[in-house]
């Protein structure tokens, strides 16, 4: 049997970056060239997606290989699979939402790294934490405004001088510092130089993240205006400051870019980059109003399931496969089963992935607060958890930008397409119970054995219990039964 030569894991997550902004997948400007090489030369798949819209929900799922929300004491992460087969392991993610909503999944998402580093000094912390409470401030001062109130159209006015003119007063720039790729590459660099076995390495890049600060940006004034705007009054920017924003965007994906490049290089110098499996994605993407007006990925509540938010690059760089495009629509909750058997490992039954090589074709699943959807390379349901009725259904061969809901017009489709998803959840569900034990909260259990009427049977059940989390959707009552009968848990 062909022994495999590769060793070392070097996996790079961009928060933020959609992978229509790189030029390998098609973005007009070329702001990605080593990126670009890595895909031309590794193998890229064209049609990957996030299994949530945000980080607190993304980063624990494709760790974990689970569906977000991934639950409390999950046993095994990539990093704990690979430190029991010999690997050094070491995190470098400058962004305190990778443990997820719920601080204490923090012990599942660190467990098995020998290093986990946020790199935020206590100062930077506080800068953080001032920035967010200034934040509350304002969203408060916002709403208390009411848009069209006479008081709206007499502050707003001052408000707009104010931060134009004194924007670092305003809004210190302090305030939005996070560590830099390059502070992180110092970090990771020296890290691996202390490496004298096979090593793991996780680094996460938060300068694709608003506030898009680049050093490129020769108007750090105007940036720094732009960027309160778009966090104090979003609705209030025009199209062409929407532009520019994108601009800003686009030169922190440059920057960040150049520095994987310098990493490159330094484990070219230390003879490890032909001796190391690359990886390279994202935890979502960020939007520019292309839906509804919505900008970025935040509010949990409000962030719906549009590509922009999450379909992202994914690219593999070291492996046998060189040159390929795959063009399937894949979920990152995979990556930790096609890790395992990129390095020849066995898979553990934790991971509800599968192999992203393998010729399974089964689609995505996005969850979030509020909505839970099935992206495949026809369609997209989306479902509104609170209001099933307003669930939408997008053609992506006629409608890729997807703006006609055909829901209406195909109700055929939707009931099939959410007994697909139903299909799937149920079999994760089960998984998950028999792996884990969880034990039901019977209060649910008996809200949702209740009579269900519905033609197609779907809800929304409470999102802090575990297995209803899971199960977002309601199958019929007899399906429902299968999958929350109590006596399971016994066995
Ligand atoms: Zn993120």
């Amino acid at each position: 049997m062909k022994k495999k030569v590769f060793k070392n894991i070097v996996f790079i997550t961009i928060d933020c970056l959609r992978a229509d902004h790189l030029h390998c997948m098609g973005y007009p400007k070329e702001i990605s060239p080593t990126i670009d090489a890595l895909a031309k030369n590794g193998v890229k798949f064209t049609n990957a997606f996030s299994n949530a819209p945000y980080t607190p929900y993304s980063v624990p799922s494709f760790i974990t290989s689970r569906i977000p929300p991934i639950g409390k004491n999950v046993k095994e992460t990539i990093a704990s699979i690979l430190k029991k087969n010999g690997y050094a392991t070491a995190a470098f993610a400058p962004n305190p939402m990778v443990f997820g909503f719920d601080i204490t999944q923090g012990e599942s998402i660190t467990r098995g790294f020998d290093t986990f580093d946020m790199m935020l000094s206590c100062k930077q912390k506080y800068r953080l934490f001032m920035g967010s409470m200034r934040q509350y401030g304002m969203n408060y001062f916002r709403r208390l405004l009411k848009e069209e109130g006479w008081m709206y159209k007499f502050a707003y006015p001052m408000y707009d001088k104010i931060i134009y003119d004194f924007p670092e007063f305003f809004s210190p720039k302090e305030n939005f510092i996070i560590p830099s790729a390059e502070d992180i590459n110092k970090c990771a660099i020296k890290w691996i130089e202390n490496q004298r076995s096979k090593f793991f390495l996780w680094i996460h890049y938060m300068d694709v993240h608003e506030p898009y600060s680049s050093p490129f940006y020769d108007n750090q004034k105007e940036m720094l205006y732009l960027i309160t705007k778009y966090r104090d009054f979003p609705n209030k920017l025009t199209k062409h400051e929407i532009h520019k924003l994108i601009d800003l965007y686009d030169l922190t994906i440059k920057y960040v870019d150049g520095a994987i490049h310098d990493l490159f290089e330094k484990l070219k110098e230390l003879n490890l980059f032909e001796n190391s499996i690359i990886i390279i994605t994202a935890d979502h993407g960020d939007a520019f109003g292309e839906h509804c007006g919505i900008l970025g990925h935040g509010g949990k509540f409000k962030v719906r399931l549009y590509d922009e938010v999450i379909h992202v690059p994914l690219i593999f760089f070291g492996i046998e496969k060189k040159g390929m495009q795959i063009n399937k629509v894949v979920q990152l909750l995979d990556l930790g089963p096609t890790i395992c058997e990129l390095v020849d490992i066995p898979t553990p039954a934790s991971f509800f992935g599968e192999n992203l090589f393998s010729k399974s074709h089964k689609g995505a699943i996005i969850n979030s607060w509020s909505y839970i959807a099935n992206r495949t390379d026809k369609y997209k349901i989306v479902i509104n958890k609170s209001d099933p009725d307003k669930s939408e259904l997008y053609d992506l061969i006629n409608d890729p930008l997807e703006e006609v809901d055909i829901s209406d017009k195909n109700r055929h489709l939707v009931h099939n397409l959410k007994q697909e998803m139903i299909s799937v959840l149920s079999d994760y569900s089960k998984k998950r119970k028999m792996l884990d034990i969880i034990s039901i909260n019977r209060k649910i259990f008996s809200k949702f054995s209740a009579p269900i009427d519905a033609e197609y049977h779907s809800g929304y059940s409470d999102f802090q219990d575990e297995t209803s989390s899971m199960v977002a959707l309601k199958p019929s009552s007899d399906q429902y039964s299968k999958i929350l009968d109590p006596s399971r848990d016994k066995v």
